[in-house]
């Protein structure tokens, strides 16, 4: 049996507030200790005593984790402390190195044994970005964010609601009120748009185009830079895209460049849509790419480009296993 310890914070004393935040502790605890529910065998919560309006527990047992004993507990008020601060200890049935969890304000509780690891990986299109960023976040036991699906997200809700892409006061009207939402389960990026699932559809090769559209909007740009950086304030990360490293992420230590020639890049994204049974053509395929790499790096807002401090990862020779390698021998030489 391990005890995994782990804290987060609220930003207000609020029902809403502690929900959210017991949720992603225990979902993020759960995940980085590869835990089943099955093997929990008892979760005990303590909260400061600024925390009032609702029971951690209850939180704890409406977001699923519910069917093991309980604890809830108040801590003493003390001078200096950490305000609005939920703390968690699990004991699990589990057979391994407990991995804590400290997250938002709590991140800075314990530096010795949670620091942090945020890596922007940047590139362009088929360049295996997105590959080498979910395996090295697998490999690393962090999140993976693959910020691209919420700007496809953005483009398939325009669609959705029949929106003309080149009306931008029109797609600003739809980004005032687009309901996305990021989730993950077994290890996996869900996409959540207006409460249904859409990380398949997103995937359709029309949206790529459509997404390279809508994200040059400076009002659609805002918006998901403002809920990536909140996802990296948070946790650990590896985030994937074409601004990261020089717009959304600028200081972070860890910064990639990921490429490979326009032949290279369209025979993987033409391989990939065959394998799912879209009717594509490599021509087109080569079309598109030049096409959508020209759009990204010539948009005037956050267009694709090298930050002067990333690494370049050229992949065109490289096979998935190679480049992820070479990526985290560059990491752990910084830290
Ligand atoms: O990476 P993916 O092909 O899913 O991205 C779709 C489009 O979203 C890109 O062509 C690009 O225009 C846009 N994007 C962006 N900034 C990011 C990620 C994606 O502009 N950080």
């Amino acid at each position: 049996m391990i005890a995994i310890r782990g804290a987060t914070t609220i930003s207000a004393d609020t029902p809403e507030d502690i929900r959210g935040a017991v949720k992603e502790l225990l979902i993020e605890i759960k995940s980085a200790n590869g835990l089943e529910i099955e093997n929990i065998v008892c979760i005990m919560l303590s909260n400061t005593a600024d925390i009032t309006s609702f029971y951690p527990a209850k939180a704890a047992r409406e977001a699923g984790f519910g069917g093991c004993p309980l604890f809830s507990s108040l801590e003493p008020t003390i001078e200096g402390a950490l305000k609005l601060c939920i703390r968690v200890m699990i004991l699990a049935e589990l057979d391994k190195k407990p991995v804590p969890v400290y997250l938002r304000g709590a991140a800075n509780l314990r530096r010795d044994i949670t620091k942090k690891l945020v890596i922007a990986l940047d590139g362009p299109a088929g360049s295996g970005k997105s590959t080498a960023a979910k395996n090295l976040a697998r490999e690393l036991n962090i999140l993976y964010l693959d910020t691209g699906a919420m700007y496809r997200a953005c483009a398939l809700e325009c669609v959705n609601r029949g929106i003309d892409l080149s009306d931008e006061s029109a797609v600003k009207a739809v980004m005032d009120d687009i309901d996305l939402k990021i989730e993950y389960s077994g290890g996996r990026q869900i996409t959540v748009l207006g409460g249904k699932d859409v990380s398949e559809e997103i995937r359709r090769p029309e949206i790529s185009g459509l997404a390279s559209k809508v994200s040059a909007y400076g009002c659609v740009r805002r918006k998901m830079v403002e809920m990536q950086r909140r996802i990296a304030a948070m946790m650990s990360c590896v985030m994937d895209g074409r601004d990261i490293g020089t717009n959304v992420l600028p200081n972070t230590e860890h910064k990639f460049y990921v490429t490979a020639s326009v032949e290279v890049r369209a025979k993987r994204r033409y391989d990939e849509d065959r394998a799912k049974g879209y009717d594509v053509s490599y021509e087109n395929i080569v079309k598109e790419i030049r096409e959508r790499d020209k759009r990204d790096s010539e948009r005037e807002i956050a267009p694709l480009r090298c930050a002067e401090d990333a690494v370049v990862v050229d992949t065109s020779s490289m096979t998935p296993e190679e480049a992820v390698g070479f990526i985290k021998n560059k990491i752990q030489e910084k830290i």
